[in-house]
């Protein structure tokens, strides 16, 4: 039987991340990564924390050709709603940053991935599916689908919502649904975009166009379900039109590219990410819904607390109880961000009148409050970094009264 020091059974966008980061930290690591069932047609917009971690990986030169800059993001209030919020825009240059993120196709950062996981000489891939687990105080002993068995000192789940490591160490897992689904496609525009991303906040849900590179963007509107499904089945042109109408005509004529998905929503979070020799990253630990890109962003961050767990010392042996360092490590963020995307969401879809003033009140507030923008600006960032820079502020405002 084949020994590593780490096994990341899942070859998604996490579990490759999570091989490279842990390969090139110098641990001896198996990928346990089947080929992806379907074409992922979807776009991810990483904040700059991310792509600042995909850089210090060698990743983001040959990504970037594929990903557009959000230089600007802004909120426009589309409900028929008596409060309306107004419209609110944020700038990166206001935060002293190029970019907020960049949006990329998934195939694209998959090629990367796949480009670097065949490159890494610390990294060997195992292309069957992980069909046992037995996971005890020493050792975690996989056998897959075709009948190999392989052994690590610590394993990482990140095969998804369904995992079967999370499962097998019996870690309980919270879900829910809501009553939307989200359209998610790709356009190409008459009018430049201009690195702008713009949110139609809607009854219903958000609907926001995210730019790729060109003249082409990528939508994902939340919506009931039945009028998803009525809208999936539309001809590409008839389509075209709605799409058009609802951005106002911003960008001009509207052409919907072949490939529109549609996605139920839904959110999972299991109630721990890690104990023992184990632990559970990207959607393995937390599902949430398509909304203010999310998902990917908090798993670049659940790799990176690996990283440090893992890689500081990697002439040692795994520790034992590396599992549990990680689900201390990684609690608060993984609770913060699934609250805020539930709030967000759920404060669009009430018609409770103090929900909808809060809601109204809040973009006021951020329009009319630089500080409180940039505040709001720099947490979307890098949770904790906006917060961070409250008692630097402060002494600086003393230090300028003083003088
Ligand atoms: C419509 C949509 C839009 C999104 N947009 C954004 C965005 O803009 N920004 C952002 O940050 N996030 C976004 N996300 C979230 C993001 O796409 C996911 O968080 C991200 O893809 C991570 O997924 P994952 O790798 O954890 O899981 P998955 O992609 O589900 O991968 C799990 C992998 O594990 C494999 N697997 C399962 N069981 C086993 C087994 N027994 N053995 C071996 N392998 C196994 C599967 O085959 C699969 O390849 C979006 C999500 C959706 C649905």
């Amino acid at each position: 039987m084949k020994t590593f020091e780490i096994a990341v059974i899942g070859g998604g966008l996490a579990g490759m991340i999570a091989a490279v980061a842990l390969g090139r930290g110098g641990r001896n690591v198996a990928l346990i990564a089947p080929p992806a069932p379907r074409q992922d047609r979807r776009t991810t917009a990483l904040m700059d924390q991310s792509i600042r971690f995909l850089d210090r990986l060698t990743l983001w030169d040959k990504l970037k050709p594929a990903a557009a800059p959000l230089a600007t993001m802004r909120i426009i209030d589309g409900t028929n709603r008596l409060l309306r919020a107004p419209t609110t825009t944020f700038r990166s240059a206001e935060v002293g940053l190029e970019a907020f993120g960049y949006n990329f196709p998934n195939k694209a950062l998959m090629e990367v991935l796949e480009a670097a996981v065949s490159a890494e000489g610390n990294i060997t891939r195992f292309t069957a599916f992980a069909a046992a687990i037995e996971v005890s105080a020493d050792i975690v002993a996989i056998t897959l689908a075709d009948g190999e068995t392989l052994a690590a000192e610590f394993a990482i789940g990140a095969d998804g919502r369904k995992s079967m490591l999370r499962e097998t160490v019996g870690i309980d897992t919270r879900n829910w649904s809501y009553p939307q689904t989200a359209m998610v496609l790709n356009f190409a525009h008459s009018l430049p975009h201009e690195n702008i991303s713009t949110e139609f906040h809607t009854e219903n849900g958000p609907f926001t166009q995210v730019p790729l590179p060109g003249n082409r963007s990528s939508l994902v509107w939340v919506q009931n379900p039945s009028d998803a499904q009525a809208r999936s089945e539309m001809s590409l042109a008839a389509l075209s039109n709605v799409v058009e109408e609802r951005m106002q005509s911003l960008l001009g004529k509207v052409t919907v590219e072949e490939g529109v998905q549609i996605w139920p929503l839904s959110g999972m979070m299991a109630h721990r990410s890690g104990k023992g020799r184990v632990a559970l990253i990207g959607e393995a630990a937390h599902v949430f819904p398509p909304i203010g890109a999310q998902g990917l962003n908090l798993s670049l961050r659940d790799v990176m607390a690996l990283s440090d767990i893992l890689c500081g010392r990697p002439e040692l042996p795994v520790p034992a109880d590396a599992g549990n360092q990680f689900d201390r490590k990684r609690r608060a963020d993984i609770m913060t961000r699934t609250a805020s995307v539930d709030v967000l969401n759920r404060s669009l879809l009430s018609d409770f009148l103090p929900v909808q003033v809060m809601r109204a009140a809040g973009l006021h507030i951020l329009a009319a409050l630089p500080p409180l923008r940039n505040l709001v600006m720099r947490e979307g960032i890098e949770p904790g970094g906006g917060l961070r820079d409250i008692p630097a502020a402060i002494r600086d405002r003393l230090r300028r009264k003083k003088a």
